[in-house]
């Protein structure tokens, strides 16, 4: 039985989380979406909001499921028993980034090993941030989230 997580800010949950969440969820038995919830950082949804809208786009998915985190990743892994960290990766900034927190998480917590997933080319642009943003000018979110997402930004704007 293998276990493993994905966790991110989902802010919101777009095409490309749900492409990674898909993929990884055929290759491990079970995988854990984990919203992160860091005291520092502001998001345009709550965590509960973020928490609804990314359990309403799974809940086909009987192997899949997803919980708030408020300490440190690893620290939820290791709770869990959890060992296999998935991040997806969209380009070599992407990779960059990704293989520093990767090392730092290892240095915590040895027995959790992290997993790149790369993107499917045509999510290859697609992050929260860009969607946010559109969101703001009011433009077509169709290509990019779900409908109930895009219903969400559309109420927040
Ligand atoms: P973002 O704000 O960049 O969308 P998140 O923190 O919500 O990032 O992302 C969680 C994980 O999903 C990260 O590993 C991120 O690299 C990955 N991810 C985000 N968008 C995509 C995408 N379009 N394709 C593949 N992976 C993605």
């Amino acid at each position: 039985m293998i276990r493993a997580a994905f966790p991110g800010s989902f802010d919101p949950p777009t095409f490309g989380h749900i492409d990674i969440i898909e993929r990884s969820r055929s290759i491990f038995d079970e995988l854990v979406v984990v919203i992160a919830e860091n005291k520092q950082k502001q998001y345009l949804f709550s965590a509960k909001e973020r928490l609804e809208m990314m359990s309403e786009m799974v809940k086909e998915w009987k192997n899949v499921s997803v919980t708030l985190c408020d300490t440190l990743i690893v620290e939820l892994l290791k709770r869990q028993g959890i060992k296999i960290m998935v991040r997806g990766v969209r380009n070599v900034t992407d990779f960059s980034y990704e293989s520093e927190l990767s090392m730092m998480n290892k240095a915590l917590s040895p027995g959790i090993e992290t997993i790149f997933m790369t993107t499917r080319p045509e999510y290859l642009v697609l992050r929260s941030s860009s969607v946010r943003e559109l969101a703001a000018f009011h433009g077509d979110l169709s290509a990019l989230v779900p409908p109930l997402v895009a219903a969400a930004l559309q109420a927040k704007f």
